[in-house]
């Protein structure tokens, strides 16, 4: 699996690119992720982008992604209302309108989204972790044979945990979806905000359960 990463503007989500033609997460501003984005590969590849969660800093710019590639949008079936309301999107909080977007692709948990082959010639996916807390429906992304994981807004490196007082939080789930994260092998760690980690992960992890043990009893 190639990584590469837009570093955002702003306020803008971190913006991922998995083997040139997949988005985790597409930023909030058109104007700042485009050109970026066309440096690292042409928009017209992009064929799908994938919502950790239906924050605005993390869709803003999916509109204008998706008039210049075609690309399809996925997202956790139960977050896919919260796009199009304006509290619950965050979109308020931003001075925004939500923009007039439909998804196409509905995940579960325990889904495996296809990513392309890896390098022994087999099919790698991201496998989709429901991890509610920050949103109703949140969720990370893993990639097993790099242990990778994209965390979104759930945890972020050096044990950093989201928010879970917005209006669609659920902060009492919010510690057993981090204990779920603690089961996996994580040697990559790419959050939604702020740096990869890419050297002890798996203990970035640990301690963001214990920050949300202290924080979200
Ligand atoms: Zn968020």
């Amino acid at each position: 699996m190639i990584v590469e990463k837009i570093v955002p503007a702003y306020y803008d989500s971190n913006v991922y690119i998995i083997n040139k033609k997949i988005l985790i997460d597409a930023g909030m501003t058109p104007d700042y992720v485009l050109p970026r984005l066309e440096k690292i590969v042409p928009v017209s590849n992009i064929e799908l982008i994938v919502l950790t969660h239906a924050h605005f800093d993390h869709f803003g710019a999916a509109p204008a992604i998706i008039q210049k590639s075609g690309a399809q949008l996925g997202i956790y079936e139960t977050e896919a209302d919260a796009l199009k309301h304006a509290e619950f999107s965050s979109a308020l909080n931003f001075g925004q309108a939500c923009p007039d977007l439909t998804p196409d692709v509905f995940y579960h948990d325990g889904d495996k989204i296809p990513i392309g082959k890896g390098e022994n010639g087999e099919e790698e996916y991201l496998e989709v972790i429901h991890t509610p807390g920050h949103t109703s429906g949140c969720m990370c992304l893993y990639e097993k044979n790099s242990k990778s994981l994209f965390s979104g807004d759930t945890i972020f490196s050096e044990g950093g945990i989201g928010r879970s007082d917005f209006g669609n939080s659920t902060p009492e789930k919010m510690t057993q979806s981090i204990q779920k994260l603690t089961t996996l092998d994580i040697q990559n760690l790419y959050p939604g905000h702020g740096s990869p980690t890419h050297k002890n992960a798996k203990h970035s992890v640990d301690l963001s359960l214990k920050f949300s043990e202290r924080m979200n009893p």
